[in-house]
């Protein structure tokens, strides 16, 4: 069974047992900053575990069947050396919310197994969490499965989640049974008796069921206690690629249908074969490059924190490997069409962004390899001079890490090639010591050629993080504490330097949820900067990109920091994105959730998920929504809340977020907007002004984009439509309301002159024909023959119908790549038949066709060749 048949298999099989299926959620945890990746089929659901339901076709849903693509970071060090984990890969899963329970999805998963993919019974095991006798039971008495087979297990291996009783979370929980498949003595080790033994690869897990039953309350660390959850949920997942591997009977799922192309593709551009357990780096190439493709095709790119460092690890890592292969020039994008033509079907956003993603790839590649290539030279001039027998001292490796980014296995492999060993001890030491000078180095001094990333860290250890007054004002006063150009720390910055600028306080927002940064200047007795963009490090140090513009700035000054003003349209824009998000919640229902945003002084951008395309009614009726809380002119109030609390109170809570955090939440009072958001808005909605809804597109299967504008935007926007009509009226000389009439009327007669056109062209032609071809005769047919631009099929036909007219036996006509062949009653008696004559011209002309009888036609022939050939045909 193919890995597309696999998926379609589970979804539909779900969907018979009455689960509405829902597409792919994004990579991308919406609205929530702090979970990497979607790591479980689960995740993006979990507003329904909490009492939330999704409605789609008027329906209230408590079953719901996905297929869900997954990253987990915790596996990349597995990823190649068991046959069993990816970091990307896909979990299909069955969930009940408050509907059915532990006999249902024991039973299901059973018959799925069995009868669906028709697995033999008797290699499939169970485990259950020890106390769980009530799974005990269904498995052995309803399914039938031998007690043999049944493992009980303790929280760590069969609670979710894992450890929880004794170690937390609070919260939901529950036991879960999981089912493997045994592959076989032959894929283990000789202590592999059975599930979670040994460490071979015969008992794979293919699928976990998990069982949400109790609330787990009390103190971290417990004991905890195990409260009945009154609301029941399952949650289910089950792994495709390992499926697929089971059931294509291969031996890893490397070799199954959507990977083995890579891998091939590995094997001839490295020239090295694939081995299996033996070519770790084949398939870790093959793991990271898809992993790489599927975050950037959901939005991710690449960067030095967060999402986008974790991509740029997953790529390098990938790229070292590929060096181990002997790949030294880039070429993981050229992998990157083939991922999308595997996945394409079911992630459709792969193909969308592929070109855009390639070229990321590409260049990211390139960037590494330079590093790369600086820290091999040095590499080399190191090894020439060592001596047979010596080892590469630890901290040269160290040096080399430190300054080119040269991994130490890199290093250990390549001195390896040459016979020599590598001090990792030394290395490790020097590391040590490194990170020991740092901390030493507390006291933050104002050195020059300081890295940039230690003076950060240093100057958080001693200030901490940057106080931001912009909630309240646009304006205020602050002190320098750092200044940065490239990677160096600066005691001063000149007319004309661009420097990143940290002040222990500030009125500009940094970007971040969704948000642009702000811009705006720096003042101070004697000089200014213009400051264009703010970013915020993780620790939340506000680093000002800023170029000074008169005098010298320096380390310790006191500046006057005045935000744009244009910052209140901003606002504008950011209050009016969550009463959106509010108006679409309450227009098309509950399952809408954010899937990315973009707030600027002159637009919005909402990303939500939505299965289908909203209608221009739903639009009207969202929009108008909106502008109603704005005429209410509701105040928009803000509090910082600890994050249960928050929950508690409906806040759009976001997932990931650790227990116990305090969050800001944004409310405008009146409305049902109340959201997590670290954002700055309007005081009362009716600063917003207007707010208008530009467009409505697709972003990705399941995801719906909407731009709007607001405030002043919105009156230019309206003003330039309605400028638009009226230029257009002028021009077409009617009133605005005889528009659409006007231009039915205009199309119409244009279809009429092309019809037209269109007829006289034919006669055009037939007059050429007459005039231009001159009809030769041998054996006693006459034929004719002749290239003729600018003719369509139909026109092609009737000038070779005419040319027989003319009393042509035989007549040829080619135009454009396109060439028909006629011929007269009198050929046909002779025993011509174009079908044949036609697949001989072309066979001497190239090109194809055919045909029968009296007519024949094809494309791709050469003019003068066909033309000749058909003289020697005859
Ligand atoms: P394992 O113990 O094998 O790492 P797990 O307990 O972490 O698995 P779950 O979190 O229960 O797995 O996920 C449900 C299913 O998803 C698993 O039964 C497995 O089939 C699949 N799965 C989990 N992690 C991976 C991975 N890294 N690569 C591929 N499939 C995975
Ligand atoms: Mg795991």
């Amino acid at each position: 069974m193919r890995t597309a048949e696999i998926r379609e298999a589970y979804l539909s099989f779900f969907e018979e047992k009455g689960h509405l299926r829902l597409p792919s959620f994004s990579l991308v945890p919406e609205n929530d900053p702090s979970l990497l990746f979607t790591s479980a089929g689960m995740a993006p659901l979990k507003p329904y575990f909490l009492g939330e339901r999704p409605i789609f076709g008027g329906k209230e849903w408590r079953r719901v069947t996905t297929c869900q693509e997954c990253l987990r970071v915790g596996d990349i060090e597995n990823v190649g050396r068991t046959a069993r984990h990816n970091t990307y890969f896909e979990m299909l899963g069955n969930f009940s919310f408050g509907d059915y329970f532990k006999k249902e999805a024991i039973l299901w998963a059973w018959e799925f197994l069995t009868e669906r993919l028709r697995l033999d019974p008797n290699r499939l095991w169970v485990t259950v969490f020890q106390d769980d006798d009530e799974a005990y039971a269904i498995w052995r008495d309803l399914v039938g499965v031998p007690e043999e087979r049944i493992g009980r297990f303790g929280e760590e291996e069969n609670y979710w989640p894992g450890g929880a009783i004794t170690h937390g979370p609070n919260g939901p929980s529950g036991p879960c049974s999981e089912i493997f498949y045994d592959r076989g003595p032959e894929f283990g080790t000789p202590d592999e008796t059975g599930p979670n033994t040994g460490s071979g690869d015969r008992f794979v897990e293919v699928w976990n069921l998990v069982f949400t039953q109790y609330d787990r309350q009390g103190p971290i660390p417990g004991p905890g206690i195990l409260k009945p959850l009154p609301q029941k949920n399952i949650d289910t997942g089950m792994g495709l690629y390992r499926m697929a591997a089971i059931l294509q009977g291969v031996e890893d799922f490397y070799r199954t249908d959507t990977f083995f192309p890579l891998i091939e593709e590995v094997v001839r551009l490295s020239g090295r074969p694939y081995e299996g357990k033996a070519s770790v780096p084949h398939r870790v190439i093959a793991d990271h490059i898809r992993a790489v493709v599927a975050a950037l095709s959901d939005g991710v790119t690449f960067s030095n924190t967060g999402r986008g460092y974790v991509v740029r690890r997953l790529l390098r890592r990938a790229l070292r490997y590929g060096y181990l292969l002997g790949l030294s020039e880039p070429f993981l994008h050229r992998l990157a069409p083939l991922v999308a033509e595997l996945l394409g079907d079911f992630y459709p956003e792969m193909r969308e962004h592929l070109e855009a993603t390639v070229r990321q790839v590409r260049l990211e590649e390139e960037r590494f390899l330079e590093t790369l290539e600086g820290g091999l030279k040095r590499l080399e001039t190191l090894l020439s001079g060592l001596k047979p027998g010596e080892v590469l001292p630890g901290k040269e490796a160290f040096r080399l890490y430190d300054t080119y980014g040269f991994p130490l296995d890199l290093t250990v492999e390549i001195a390896a090639e040459r016979g020599f060993g590598v001090d990792t001890e030394g290395f490790q030491k020097a590391m040590a010591e490194q990170q020991e000078r740092s901390r030493a180095h507390m006291a933050f001094e104002r050195e020059i050629f300081k890295r940039s990333a230690e003076a950060l860290e240093e100057l958080y250890a001693e200030r901490g993080a940057t106080e931001f007054l912009g909630y309240t004002t646009l304006e205020g006063e602050g002190e320098v504490l750092l200044l940065l150009a490239g990677d160096q720390a600066l005691s001063e910055a000149g007319p004309g330097t661009e420097v990143q600028v940290v002040l222990d306080r500030t009125p500009f927002y940094a970007e971040g949820g969704g948000q642009i940064g702000d811009f705006g200047l720096l003042e101070w007795t004697g000089g200014r900067a213009r400051v264009e963009t703010v970013h915020k490090t993780e620790k939340g140090l506000f680093l000002h990109r800023a170029k000074v513009e008169e005098g010298v700035l320096r380390v310790g000054e006191k500046v006057r920091a005045v935000v744009d003003p244009k910052r209140r349209d901003t606002e504008r824009h950011h209050t009016a994105t969550h009463l959106l998000h509010a108006a679409l919640r309450a227009v098309l229902g509950p399952h809408v959730r954010q899937a990315g945003s973009l707030v600027a002084p002159d637009r919005l951008r909402f990303d939500f998920t939505h299965p289908e395309a909203l209608t221009p009614e739903e639009l009207e009726r969202i929009e108008l929504l909106v502008n109603r809380w704005i005429m209410a002119d509701f105040p928009v109030t803000w509090r910082y809340l600890p994050l249960e609390e928050a929950r508690r109170e409906g806040a759009m809570a976001l997932f990931g977020e650790k227990y116990g955090e305090v969050v800001r939440v944004v409310t405008v009072e009146g409305s049902p907007s109340k959201e997590l958001c670290g954002g700055t808005h309007v005081r009362r909605t009716g600063e917003i002004g207007a707010f208008l809804i530009a467009r409505e597109e697709a972003v990705s299967a399941g995801v719906r984009r909407i731009e709007a504008v607001a405030g002043e935007a919105a009156l230019r926007f309206a003003r330039g439509a309605l400028n638009r009509l009226k230029a257009l009226s002028e021009r077409l000389e009617v009133g605005e309301a005889a528009l659409e009439e006007r231009l039915e009327k205009l199309m119409a007669e244009l279809k009429a002159k092309e019809k037209e056109v269109q007829s006289l062209r034919a006669r055009l032609v037939r007059a050429e024909l007459r005039e231009g071809v001159a009809l030769k005769e041998k054996g006693g047919l006459r034929y004719g023959g002749a290239e003729l631009p600018g003719l369509d099929g139909s026109a092609l036909r009737q000038a070779a119908d005419d040319l027989v007219a003319r009393g042509a036996d035989v007549a040829l006509v080619l135009s454009g790549g396109q060439a028909v062949l006629k011929l007269s009653e009198r050929a046909r008696e002779r025993g011509l038949e174009a079908g044949a004559l036609f697949r001989a011209l072309a066979e001497r002309a190239g090109g194809r066709g055919g045909g029968k009888g009296a007519l024949a036609q094809g494309a791709g022939l050469d003019p003068e060749k066909a033309l000749k050939a058909l003289e020697d045909l005859l």
